[in-house]
Formats: C-alpha cells, structure tokens, sequence
C-alpha cells in the first residue's frame, strides 16, 4: 500500500463526503472525517496526516498506547472501541473522545480517572440502535433512562451519541438505524434542555447514507487504509 494511496483515497472520501452534504442540503463543514487507524500501522498514519487528516479512531487501548507516540504530534485521537473499566485510566491520557461508554460502571470509572487527571472528558454514549444481541452499546431504553446520571458526572462532557449500524451491502438498510439514532439524540436533547452537537455514525460501507440523515461525524477505515490483514502489520514489529 503505497503513501499515494492513502493520499488518493483519502481526497476520494472527502469528495464523496461533500457530494452527500449537497444532496442532504448541508454544509460539508458540518461533517468530520475520522480515520479508523486500527490495525495499521503508524506510517499509515503519518500519510494520512502529510494528507492534512487530523482525527484518528482506535479500538484498543493496547495498540493505542504503541502506536499514538510513534505518530505525528498533529494526529488526534477517538476512542471507537468497548472499553473494559480497568482501561478507563489509560483511556483518559490517551483519548481526546471516547465514543464507546455503554454503562453506567464505565462513566464512573471515567470520571474517577479524569479527576485524578485533573481533566475533562469528551464523551459520546454509545447505543445498540438496531438491538443487535452481539453489539456493545445502549439499548434506547436504557439510554433515555441512564442519560442524565451520566451527564451528572462533572468531569464528563457528553457530546451526543455514536451507534455502528448492522453490516450489509446495502447501506440503504442501515438508513432506519441511523434515523433511530437522530431521533434518540433529539429525545436526549429534550432531557438535557441543551444541543447535543455529535452524532458519530457512518463507517466505510455506510458513511453517505448516514451523511443524509444527519451524521456530523464518519468513522471510515478500510476504504482510507486498505484491508487489516494481519500481513498488514508494521513490519518493525515483526520478530526476524
Ligand atoms: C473498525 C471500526 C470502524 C471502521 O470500519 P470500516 O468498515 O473499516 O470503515 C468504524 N467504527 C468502529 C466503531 C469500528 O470499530
């Protein structure tokens, strides 16, 4: 995969970003790009960011932890991942978001952690919107019920909510999933009695038509980096 590459797919993402701004009558400013940079390695990030991309997503805590010092100071980090609770130290030095709290025990861990930082945390509530039984997040039900004892917590700053929707290859399927999520921020808006301005959804197979019904934030990886192969491994991590 050469730097080309990133370069390229990149500038085809961002095309395609504005192209379903304008048919959804926004403005493209209105959406950011966030590049999935699980299972790659950190030179994929240093051609993203050459590029100008400037927000990146990670799964684990462990591989954020190698690779975000091996990266350029100018990359910024997501938590896209299910974080276990004893992550939730880690997690706070090394995430400008988190996008994946899905329980109560976890914003406490969070706040704890934050306030021995002596720092406020960026969060979106991650929901199960399609009620798939294998997915992280919350049910909608429990969301509503949970929503203001976490936004209670004063270390944490809830931003708004993130969902992934089922795969399919149709993303006209995934359409009803991101319209729930639209309608549950807008619930969780009545609650707050203030905007919640993120709504983190759309990935690779998914990003334009969760664009269209009102995404402000895409998550996209393997159509920015290729596959995550394990041959796509740093090979300076490989023994031998
Ligand atoms: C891996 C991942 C993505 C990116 O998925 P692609 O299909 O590779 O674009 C987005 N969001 C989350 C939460 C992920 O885990």
């Amino acid at each position: 995969f050469l730097p080309m590459d990133i370069a390229a797919n990149l500038a085809s993402i961002r095309s395609r970003i504005e192209a379903a701004c304008l048919r959804a009558s926004r403005d493209p400013s209105e959406v950011s790009l966030l590049a999935v940079s699980k299972g790659q390695p950190a030179e994929a990030v240093a051609d993203a960011a050459a590029s100008g991309q400037i927000w990146f997503g990670e799964s684990k805590v462990q591989e954020a932890r190698a690779k975000i010092p091996q990266c350029p100071a100018s990359a910024r980090w997501h938590m896209i991942g299910h974080l276990q609770t004893n992550k939730a130290r880690d997690a706070v030095h090394l995430f400008e978001m988190i996008e994946s709290v899905d329980s109560l025990r976890l914003a406490e861990d969070l706040q704890k952690a934050a306030d021995k930082a002596a720092k406020t945390v960026r969060i979106l509530l991650e929901v199960n919107a399609a009620g798939e039984s294998t997915k992280f997040g919350y049910s909608p039900a429990l969301l509503l019920e949970e929503f203001m004892r976490i936004n209670a917590f004063p270390r944490l700053e809830i931003h708004g909510l993130m969902t992934i929707a089922p795969w399919s290859p149709s993303p006209e399927r995934a359409r009803p999933v991101f319209r729930r999520l639209r309608e549950l921020r807008s619930q969780c808006e009545d609650l707050l009695g203030a905007p919640l301005p993120t709504l983190s959804m759309g990935m690779s197979g998914d990003f334009e038509t969760a664009i269209e019904e009102g995404s402000t934030l895409v998550r996209v990886g393997t159509s920015l980096f290729g596959s995550r192969s394990p041959l796509r491994r740093d090979p300076a991590a490989e023994p031998g």
